[in-house]
């Protein structure tokens, strides 16, 4: 498995093993993100839906979570808060 210079942590590290998601987004995160970043995000992604109780079907949770996810492992601001 190819190792990535992760843009969250700087280190070089084991990379995921294929894209989360089906998108850009997706191909993106398995380019410049790391395992351990990875995993980090989905346990606060975990604790932001307990916290919200959010509904994971609904449209907006995803949106939510996504934007999120930018903010958590790229550092991106959120553009509309
Ligand atoms: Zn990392």
């Amino acid at each position: 498995m190819a190792d990535v210079r992760c843009v969250r942590c700087q280190e070089e590290r084991e990379g995921l093993t294929m894209p989360p998601f089906r998108s850009e987004l997706g191909a993106r995160i398995e380019r410049e993100i790391c395992q351990v970043c990875w995993s980090e995000w989905l346990r606060h992604q975990t604790q932001l839906i307990n916290h919200y109780r959010l509904d994971v079907r609904e449209a907006s949770t995803r949106e939510f979570l996504l934007k999120n996810l930018r903010a958590y492992l790229f550092g991106e601001t959120p553009p509309d808060t």
